[in-house]
Order: C-alpha cells, then structure tokens, then sequence
C-alpha cells in the first residue's frame, strides 16, 4: 500500500536522507523511531512531498510517483493520499474546532456546511471533543488540540496518516490521552506511520518497527524483534537510554 524506494534527499551539502526504502501494507502501524536529526521528520514531509525528495520512487495506493519527474498534478494525487499530525498541531488559531476538522472538507471535497459539520461533529466525538466543537484553540488543553489535530487528519479519509511525534510537546499530563486516541485508530485498521520517543507505546501499538540513525534505515522489524533483541550497535546504544 506504501512503497518507499531509494529516496534520497539533502539540504545544501549536507546529506539527510541517504537511500531509504521501506514499504507498510494495508492496515499495517509503522513506528519510526531514532535520535533526533536522524532524518525522521524529513522521511515523513518527502512521503507526502512537503519535501521534494532529489530522487526514489513513492507509491501510495494506486499513485506512484517517480520523484525526478513529477508533474503538479501527480504531486496533488500523492498529497490527497495522506494526512499529517505535526508535533506542534498547526491548528487555525482562528477557526473553531469544528471549523478547523471541517476546513479540508469544504475546500477539498468542496462539501457543504451541513454536509462537512455532521462529518466534522462525528470525528471529534471519535476523538472525545465533541463538547468543544465551538471552542478555540487557545482555550484547549494540548492534548485537547492535539486531538482535534488527529480528527482534521481523520476529515478526508486518508489512506494513511503520518504522525510526526504527536506527543512531544506535550505536557506529560496530556500524553496518555493523544495516545489512547491514536491506538483507537490503530486498532481501526488504519494505514499510520508514526514517529515517536514513546518506546513502550511503539511496542504496543506498532507492527513493525524501523530504526533511522544518520539518514538511513539501520534496522527494522517487528517491536519484539527490534526492542528486546536489536542487531546492530547504534540502535541497542539509542534503545539503551530509553531502559
Ligand atoms: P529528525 O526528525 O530525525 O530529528 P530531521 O528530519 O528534522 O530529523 O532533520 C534531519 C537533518 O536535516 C538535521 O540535520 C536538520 O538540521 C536538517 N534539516 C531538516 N530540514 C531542513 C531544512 N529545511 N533545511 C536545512 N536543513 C534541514
Ligand atoms: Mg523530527
């Protein structure tokens, strides 16, 4: 269902992404995980071309992207295929909760008001919130708009959601709640990729496990293989500060 090949990407001299290849089936939970400026961000902003990766191959679904030769066209196919959560939300600070799930669904899918705030009120009860679809972000919690970051993923029914560490600028009282949300949906049979420092959620909520160090992929496999029997040195050293 995703299909990543040889992609390569860097910023002025410096090398980030070195030549990554992965794929994740259908309904499959990807964890990524690694030390910070390992490359995991930009991996994650190249699937859905925030990034234009240098080269490698993208397939999602039925769009397959050659990455040397796009069209806009082809970029705009490849985007409608994920969504994004960001560490930090990127809510409208202007528009309600509701308005902020709902905004895709009128802009995009060019629904009506009635058609996307029932579609909207619907998502946000999945995600605990439907009490505060007038609220503004500024008078919600962190996890609280972190939430309503996850339901605007859910709005136009990707057919995969990339996860950039949703938790990591939250206060810790707020972790537990996003990551029981992002389990429920796990456990929906939704396609995600998530990148994460949260090494005891990877473990429950992942099927497979990759480890990035320095732009590439230096292991990967299911959690039990990667957390309790890793192979190479860089990810037994990264794992041992998470003990
Ligand atoms: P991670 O998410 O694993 O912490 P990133 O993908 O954010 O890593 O960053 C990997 C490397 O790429 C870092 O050295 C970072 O400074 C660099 N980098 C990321 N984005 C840019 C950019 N837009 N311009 C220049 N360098 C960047
Ligand atoms: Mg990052």
């Amino acid at each position: 269902m995703i299909k990543i090949s040889n992609i390569k990407k860097s910023f002025n001299k410096s090398v980030v992404l070195k030549d990554i290849s992965f794929h994740v089936t259908d309904g499959e939970v990807v964890a990524i995980i690694g030390p910070s400026g390992s490359g995991k961000s930009t991996l994650l902003r190249c699937i859905n071309f925030l990034e234009k990766p240098d080269s490698g191959k993208i397939e999602i679904g039925d769009v397959t992207v050659d990455t040397t030769k796009t069209t806009k066209s082809e970029i705009q196919k490849l985007r409608m295929q994920t969504s994004m959560v960001f560490q930090h939300y990127n809510l409208f600070k202007n528009k309600t909760a509701l308005e902020n799930v709902t905004h895709s669904l009128r802009v995009t899918k060019k629904l009506n008001k009635k058609q996307a705030d029932e579609i909207g009120r619907n998502l946000l009860d999945q995600v605990g919130l439907l009490s505060k679809a007038d609220s503004y972000p500024i008078s919600l919690s962190g996890g609280q708009q972190q939430r309503v970051g996850i339901a605007r993923a859910l709005a136009v029914g990707p057919n995969a959601i990339l996860f950039d560490e949703p938790t990591s600028s939250l206060d810790p009282e707020w972790v537990g709640e996003v990551l029981r949300v992002i389990s429920g949906i796990a456990n929906k049979e939704k396609t995600m990729i998530i990148v994460t420092h949260e090494m005891k959620f990877a473990r429950e909520v992942a099927d497979k496990v990759i480890f990035m160090d320095d732009g590439l992929i230096v292991e990967q496999g299911t959690p039990e293989a990667v957390f309790d029997n890793p192979q190479n040195e860089r990810t037994k050293k990264f794992l041992r500060n998470y003990q």
